[in-house]
C-alpha cells in the first residue's frame, strides 16, 4: 500500500482543450503553487493553475505535514557548506515564514487543522551529542531552545533539544485554497505543461490538452522540467518511508533523530506516523523490501496495528538550502530542492516568487538566487551525489526479473506480470536518458536519478520527464 493518511483530495477534475491566454500561468498545484495562489488573490491580472494530476497529489500529498523551523542538523549543515551569516539567515527566513503561513492561514480562515507542537532533536548515539550542541547554539540566537533528556512518549533519548513547531494537515490546507480560489482563478487539472516556447512578449506553453499563452509562469513543479538551470548537478533525490499507526496515546510533539538513519515522529488526530530508512533514491531500489525494512525498525519499539504505510521523494541541494528564484533574461520563475522541509519552503518560495511578479522587495530572495556562487564545498557535495548516483545507477541497471531486448540500437525492458502478459517499454528516460528500473512496489517503471515515473505500460505519470516510453507499435 503506497497511500498516505491526510484523506481525499477534492477534485473537479476541470480540464480544457481551448486555447487559454492569461496573464500569469502557475504550473503545479502542491503547497508551493497553491500558496502562490493566496498570495496573488486581489492582483488586477487572470491567473490560471494548471496540474498534470489532482491538485495536491503530489509530494505534498505524502509529507509528515511538521511546519518546523528547527530542521534535524541542517543550520550547521548549511554553516559548513557556506558561512555563519548565510546560516543565520536561512533560520531568520524559516521563523518569517512559520508566522507568515499562521497569518494566510488566520487571514483566510483555512481549516487545517494546524496545532502547535514541541519539537524534538534527540541523539541515542555519544558521538552526536556535540552535533546537538552546535545546533543549539545556532538556534538560540533567534528562538527558545532547551536541553532535554527525556522524551514525551518515552522513545529512547540519551541527550535532545526542545523547540516550538506547529504541525498540519497539508491536504485540507490544499483543499482549501481551491475552495477559496475556484472562482477567481483558472484551476485545471490532468493538464501537464510539455514545452515553454519564448515568443516576442508572451509564452507559449503547450501541454497535453491545450495552449496556453502567458506572461509570467511560475514553474512549481517539484522537480522542474526544463533544463536550463543544471539542477540535476546541484541536486540529488532521497526517499522517505512512513507508517501511520493508532498509537494508545498522542501528543502534541514531533521528534526527529539521526544517528545512523533518519527517525522522525509526529502525531496526528488519533495516529502517529513514523519514519526511517532514508536514503538516496538510487541506492537500494527495491521499495517493498525497503518498506519491511521500516516496520521491522517500528516494531523494535512499538507495537500499535499499522494503518498506512507511504513513501516518497524530495530534493536535496549542494547547499542544503532551496533554490528559488527567476530565470535570467525571462519571465519565468522555479522554485525547487526543498531538502526535505517544504511546508516552510514550499510557502516561502511562493512569497519570494509572488514578490518578485510584483516588483516587490524580499529579504530573502538573494540568499536562494538560482545562481547563487559555487564554492569548493558545494562543488565536493556536487561530485558526492554525482558519484554515488552513478555508482547505486549502475549497480541497479540490470534487474533479474526484467527482461533486455535491443532492436535497431533501442533498448526495451520488459516485465512479465502474474497473469504472464508482457509489459514492454523504451528503457531510456527521455528526461536525461537514465535506464529505468522496474517498481514492483507500485508496478510503475521509475527513473532512479531524477524521480520520473511512468505506468507499466509505460506512460508518464509524473516528471521531470514529460514523454512516455512506450514502443512505438503499441502507441495510441
Ligand atoms: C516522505 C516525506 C515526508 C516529508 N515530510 C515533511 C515535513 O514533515 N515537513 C516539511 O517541511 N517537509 C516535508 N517533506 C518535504 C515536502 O513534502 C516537499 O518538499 C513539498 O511537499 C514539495 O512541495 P511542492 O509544491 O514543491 O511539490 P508537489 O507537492 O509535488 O507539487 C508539484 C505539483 O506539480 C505537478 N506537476 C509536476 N510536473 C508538472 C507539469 N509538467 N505540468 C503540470 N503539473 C505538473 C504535480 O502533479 C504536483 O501536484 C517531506 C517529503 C517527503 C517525501
Amino acid at each position: 500500500m503506497n497511500k498516505s493518511i491526510w484523506g481525499n483530495i477534492k477534485s473537479e477534475t476541470k480540464m480544457t482543450n481551448k486555447y487559454i491566454e492569461t496573464d500569469i500561468l502557475i504550473i503545479g498545484g502542491g503547497i508551493t503553487g497553491m500558496t502562490s495562489l493566496l498570495y496573488l488573490l486581489g492582483e488586477n491580472k487572470t491567473i490560471t493553475l494548471i496540474d498534470e494530476n489532482k491538485i495536491g497529489s503530489g509530494i505534498t500529498n505524502k509529507t509528515t505535514g511538521k511546519i518546523n523551523i528547527m530542521q534535524e542538523y541542517n543550520y550547521q549543515k548549511i554553516e559548513k557548506t557556506t558561512d555563519k551569516k548565510t546560516s543565520i539567515k536561512y533560520l531568520e527566513s524559516q521563523i518569517y515564514i512559520t508566522n507568515e503561513l499562521k497569518k494566510l492561514i488566520k487571514k483566510y480562515n483555512i481549516k487545517c487543522d494546524i496545532e502547535k507542537n514541541d519539537s524534538y532533536l534527540f541523539t541515542n548515539s555519544q558521538n552526536n551529542i556535540k552535533k546537538i550542541i552546535k545546533e543549539k547554539e545556532i538556534l538560540s540566537k533567534k528562538i527558545k531552545c532547551e536541553t532535554i533528556k527525556k522524551l514525551p512518549n518515552n522513545y529512547p533519548c540519551l541527550y535532545g533539544i526542545k523547540t516550538t513547531s506547529y504541525v498540519f494537515n497539508p491536504i485540507k490546507y490544499i483543499n482549501e485554497i481551491k475552495n477559496i480560489c475556484k472562482d477567481k482563478i483558472n484551476l485545471y487539472e490532468n493538464t501537464r505543461a510539455l514545452k515553454i516556447s519564448k515568443k516576442l512578449d508572451y509564452y507559449l506553453i503547450k501541454t497535453n490538452k491545450n495552449k496556453i499563452k502567458a506572461k509570467q509562469i511560475l514553474i512549481c513543479t517539484h522537480y522542474p522540467f526544463i533544463n536550463k538551470l543544471y539542477i540535476p548537478f546541484k541536486t540529488t533525490i532521497e526517499k522517505e518511508y512512513i507508517i501511520a499507526c493508532k498509537p494508545e496515546k498522542t501528543y502534541k510533539a514531533n521528534m526527529i533523530s539521526n544517528d545512523n538513519e533518519i527517525i522522525s515522529i509526529r502525531y496526528y488526530d488519533d495516529y502517529m506516523l513514523y519514519s526511517n530508512n532514508n536514503s538516496l533514491l538510487c541506492n537500494k531500489f527495491n521499495h517493498k523490501k525497503n518498506m519491511n525494512k521500516t516496520i521491522q525498525n517500528f516494531k523494535r519499539h512499538f507495537n500499535y496495528p499499522i494503518k498506512y504505510t507511504w513513501y516518497n521523494y524530495d530534493i536535496l541541494s549542494n547547499d542544503h538550502m532551496p533554490l528559488i528564484g527567476k530565470i535570467k533574461n525571462e519571465n519565468i520563475l522555479v522554485a525547487t530542492a526543498y531538502n526535505k522541509w517544504g511546508m516552510t519552503n514550499g510557502p516561502l518560495a511562493a512569497k519570494i516568487m509572488t514578490d518578485i511578479l510584483k516588483n516587490k522587495e524580499n529579504e530573502y530572495a538573494d540568499l536562494f538566487n538560482l545562481y547563487r556562487k559555487t564554492n569548493k564545498k558545494k562543488l565536493l557535495n556536487d561530485c558526492k551525489y554525482n558519484y554515488n548516483n552513478i555508482k547505486a545507477y549502475i549497480k541497479n541497471k540490470k534487474q533479474k526479473n526484467i527482461k533486455y531486448i535491443k532492436k535497431e540500437g533501442i533498448e526495451y525492458a520488459i516485465y512479465i506480470d502474474e497473469k504472464k502478459q508482457e509489459h514492454k517499454i523504451i528503457n531510456k528516460c527521455p528526461h536525461l536518458k537514465c535506464k529505468l528500473i522496474f517498481n514492483e512496489f507500485d508496478k510503475t517503471w521509475d527513473c532512479p536519478c531524477h524521480g520520473s515515473r511512468y505506468t507499466i505500460d509505460g506512460k508518464v505519470i509524473k516528471g521531470p520527464s514529460n514523454y512516455s516510453i512506450i514502443p512505438k507499435k503499441t502507441q495510441k
